[in-house]
């Protein structure tokens, strides 16, 4: 189970309607939805988050603090982890390196990078993902004591894990934890932060009206 909260699209006249439930009437042409037929059946928006155990091989992301749906804003820091193709998560923090707190992603967002055009985890990337994923973690530099929060950190690990990789479709060779989130974490975050931002209206304004022009 996730945790999804539902939201779902209604279509009615000249727009959409966003709730959690069937609004009893349409709020754009005021016409009784509880009589009237929906002119397309309504549909519910992809949940953009899972849990990390649902995404082996893939890099995931959460906010340091707190979660998305409720604690996330656009300038907060985000925690990167990997998954092995066992879904357990790596991550790198004050700790030293880990793999024990998967059980805590429960609302991440997941980024695949082995993946073929049908989602499918290519068997043989899925191998050397933990080949490298597990010589890596052996390496005795993950410790806490090297830990710093500005300059060796959780992106450092990650970093560090795709320049071994070298995953299909990757320009390792120039990536830094600036480009890393650029070309590789913000289509998800963006995706995401519209996904918040339709959640916390809807939990004050409890429908959504998007007219069909935009
Ligand atoms: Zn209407």
């Amino acid at each position: 189970m996730n945790l999804d909260p539902g939201i779902v699209c209604y279509q009615h006249c000249e727009g959409r309607l966003f709730a959690f439930c069937l609004p009893p009437s349409c709020t754009l042409c005021g016409a009784d939805l509880t009589t009237q037929p929906l002119s397309t059946p309504p549909f519910r928006i992809p949940y953009p988050f899972v849990r990390a155990s649902q995404a082996p091989c893939c890099l995931v992301i959460k906010p340091s603090k707190g979660d998305f749906l409720h604690d996330y804003r656009s300038s907060s820091d985000l925690h990167i982890g990997v998954t092995d193709s066992e879904g357990c998560v790596h991550e790198y923090d004050s700790d030293g390196l880990h793999s024990d707190l998967t059980a805590s992603w429960t609302q991440c967002l997941s980024v695949p990078l082995i993946t073929d055009s049908s989602s499918r985890l290519d068997p043989v990337w899925r191998e050397y993902w933990d080949f490298t994923l597990h010589t890596l973690a052996q390496d005795s530099s993950w410790t806490m004591e090297r830990y710093c929060e500005k300059s060796f950190n959780c992106y450092s690990f990650v970093l560090e894990f795709l320049q071994t990789l070298r995953p299909p479709g990757v320009d390792v060779k120039s990536l830094n934890k600036l480009s890393l989130c650029a070309s590789l974490l913000l289509p998800h975050t963006s995706t995401a932060a519209r996904y918040i931002s339709l959640y916390r209206r809807l939990l004050t304004e409890k429908v959504v009206t998007v007219p069909k022009s935009s």
